[in-house]
This record gives C-alpha cells, sequence and structure tokens, in this order.
C-alpha cells in the first residue's frame, strides 16, 4: 500500500485552531471581559419559518407508509431542481433540469468536481481566497498557480494571456475580500477561458449578497458562459443552511459538448446518494414567495451590520473592500504589517475577534477580515468599541 503523498505537501491549516487557542487563553486570563466573536464565517440567524414547516411537513410524511420515501434521485428531487429553475429564471437565465444537480452542499461540489478532470491541468487560484480551492487540487496532485489579488486590483485579479491556466477559479462575491466581478470584468474571464480552452468553476456561494448594479450573482449572466462554465450555488449563506446542509451544481450541456455534464452526472451517481428529503423540502421552500420573504429578511439583517461595520470604518478613515455586496469587510490593518499582530491588538483592547488575513493566502498580510453574521446587538457593541478604541 502506498499513501497518497500529495496530502503531504498540503500546508498545515491552523488558521482557525490558533483564533481559537488565542482566544480561549485571553479568555481564561480575563474572565470579566466580554468577547465578541466578529471572525467566523457561519450564520448566526434561524431557517426562515416557512424552511422549517416545509421540514416538519416532510418529517410526517417520512413517518407514514404512505408516503415514506427511502432512496430518492442521487442529483436531487424533481421539485427542487424546478424551483432552482425558476430561480435562475426570474432572473432572466434559462437552465434546463437536467443541468442542477443538488448536493449537500458547496464544500462537497468543489472538491468532488476535481473527479472529473484530469490531474494534468493547471488550477488558477485568486490569492488570498477560500482555502478549499487549493487544497482539493493539491490533493490531487494537480499544479496550482496564483491570481494575485491585490489592493492595486481592488482585489480583482483578471485574465493574464501568459498564465496557462485550464481550472479558472472565481469566487464572486469573494470570500474572504467581499470583492465582487462585474459582469464587464467578468466577460473578459469568459472570453479567456473560452480561447484557451479552460473551465470557469464559479463558487457564487454570497450572490444574494449582491445590491450593486452592474455586478453579475451568476456567470451564466454572461454570455457564452454556458461553453465554459459549472457554477456552485449553496443554501447555507443565503438561507442559514450552514447546519442544513444543501447546495448545488450547474453544469451546463454546452460544456465540452456535453461531456462534463455526463461526467458529473456518473460521479454523482456512483459516490452520491442524494441529500435527504427532508432537506430538500426545506431548501424548496426558500424559493415560495413566503420562503423569500422571510430568508430576505434575514439577509437584511446581515447587511445591516456590514453597514454598521463600513460605517464605522469610514469614519475612522480605515480602507476596506467588501460590505456592500457580501458579509466580509476585509480591512487594512491600520498601523500594523503583521495580521495576527492586529489580531491581538483588537482582541487586547477591544475584546473584538476577527479573523487574520494571513490565513487567506500570501497577500492577506496586513489585511483582516470582520463578517456581518454576527447579531445586531453584538456588531453593535463590537462596532462602538473599535470607534472608542481608535479614537482613543
Ligand atoms: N464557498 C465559499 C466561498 C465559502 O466561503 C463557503 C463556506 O464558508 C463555501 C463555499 C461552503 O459552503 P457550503 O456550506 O455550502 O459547503
Amino acid at each position: 500500500m502506498k499513501l497518497n503523498e500529495n496530502y503531504f505537501r498540503l500546508e498545515e491549516s491552523y488558521l482557525f485552531s490558533t483564533v481559537a487557542h488565542r482566544v480561549n487563553a485571553y479568555a481564561a486570563a480575563h474572565p470579566d471581559k466580554k468577547i465578541l466573536r466578529m471572525g467566523i464565517g457561519d450564520v448566526t440567524l434561524p431557517l426562515a419559518p416557512a424552511v422549517v414547516d416545509a421540514m416538519r411537513e416532510a418529517v410526517g410524511e417520512m413517518g407514514r407508509k404512505e408516503t415514506f420515501r427511502g432512496y430518492g434521485p442521487e442529483q436531487g428531487y424533481d421539485f427542487l431542481r424546478e424551483s432552482i429553475r425558476g430561480y435562475y429564471a426570474r432572473r432572466g437565465i434559462s437552465l434546463a433540469a437536467d443541468e442542477i444537480f443538488v448536493s449537500d452542499g458547496a464544500k462537497s461540489d468543489l472538491g468532488n468536481i476535481l473527479d472529473i478532470f484530469s490531474a494534468e491541468n493547471t488550477a488558477l487560484i485568486p490569492d488570498p481566497v477560500y482555502p478549499v480551492y487549493v487544497d482539493t487540487n493539491i490533493m490531487a496532485g494537480r499544479r496550482v498557480v496564483f491570481a494575485d489579488a491585490t489592493e492595486r486590483n481592488g482585489f480583482l485579479p483578471m485574465p493574464d494571456e501568459n498564465t496557462d491556466a485550464d481550472l479558472i477559479y472565481i469566487c464572486s462575491p469573494n470570500n474572504p475580500t467581499g470583492a465582487a466581478y462585474s459582469r464587464a470584468q467578468l466577460a473578459e474571464w469568459v472570453a479567456y477561458a473560452r480561447r484557451r480552452g479552460a473551465v470557469i468553476l464559479f463558487d457564487a456561494a454570497y450572490e444574494r449578497f449582491v445590491s450593486e448594479e452592474g455586478l453579475a450573482r451568476s456567470i451564466f449572466e454572461i454570455e457564452g458562459a454556458r461553453e465554459c462554465a459549472i457554477e456552485f450555488c449553496s443554501f447555507s449563506k443565503t438561507a442559514g443552511f450552514t447546519g442544513t446542509r444543501c447546495g448545488y451544481t450547474v453544469v451546463p450541456h454546452e460544456l465540452a459538448g456535453g461531456a462534463c455534464n455526463r461526467m458529473w452526472l456518473r460521479r454523482q451517481t456512483t459516490k452520491f446518494n442524494g441529500v435527504p428529503y427532508i432537506v430538500q423540502r426545506g431548501a424548496a421552500a426558500v424559493f415560495t414567495p413566503e420562503g423569500e420573504r422571510q430568508t430576505e429578511a434575514n439577509l437584511a439583517v446581515y447587511r445591516r451590520n456590514a453597514k454598521r461595520i463600513t460605517d464605522c470604518l469610514d469614519g475612522l478613515g480605515i480602507s476596506y473592500t467588501g460590505g456592500k455586496n457580501s458579509p466580509y469587510i476585509w480591512l487594512k490593518c491600520p498601523g500594523f504589517d503583521d495580521s495576527w499582530k492586529f489580531f491581538d491588538y483588537l482582541l487586547e483592547e477591544a475584546n473584538v475577534v476577527g479573523t487574520p488575513g494571513s490565513g487567506f493566502g500570501k497577500n492577506g498580510e496586513g489585511r483582516f477580515r470582520l463578517t456581518a453574521f454576527a447579531s445586531e446587538e453584538a456588531t453593535e457593541e463590537a462596532v462602538s468599541r473599535i470607534q472608542k478604541m481608535f479614537k482613543a
């Protein structure tokens, strides 16, 4: 037996464990302090009542002989695929139901999609970004090159003709920078991918946070994307499903003459047995008028939190990206080059926890991620402490 030695090439990810370690140590030494956690990318508001009702009803069905269901279709029940299709259609994007594959979340699909691509491909990955893209490619022994996302390009790298890339990762709105591409910018990426015969792996996990005109929420808003892109989406951040688990991936028929769609279907039907019926009923309820209204109300809370944070940074003259089209606010560490030093400073002076940018890639050094997912009260308090700390 030989191990997959590619795993030895992975860099240890100490980011969230180190954050937890430092916070716990500080809390133990200062039991009187109230620590506000503004660093984790997890939601805090509960599922919408329409979602809970739909799941409750589905539980009832599962408990009755006449309505019980066993294995479902691996690629998702028709009712959910049709709801997702309708969601895209309302935004002017026409999809076929068999281009939509329901899954237990975007993270699984982002990793699993690599099954259908050769290990000889080169992956082009933004830096900084959600670390899963890099690690899943390293595990498969694939070559990785980086697209630098820096202050100079507004954290939105554009195609470089000299870069050799077959699998192009785009995360928009981006985790951690909050930067979101315009349709015109994505059109350049689509043109580049088509010239190269490359595929764009578009992560739209935060699409519902986009609020500005001209910014894309789906790669399929761009002409020609059906020939060169796969889109990953999730109910996690848009409808509070981080613990419930549901997402979907769109693989158009035009991509590689239909081969990607057929291969992904084959991959999923071989290695995956579908998302629980109860969860899929809950996910479908997100797209009912009531579900839409209720999830939108939750998103409005996160948007207000983001605005509270960015108003505070504006007032203090601290530069940042994100917040407007994203639950993430990516700020320049004021007075610090080292994002871990700023982490300690903020923890000690304001008892506020964020995430050091260096944990997301080399270009994250000197930057810091705050999230809008905390409660309104905690966000309000964190903001007032930060204001006091910098004005003192
Ligand atoms: N994509 C991005 C950019 C994320 O930040 C996350 C989670 O934080 C995911 C995907 C994972 O989403 P899911 O919960 O659907 O697996």
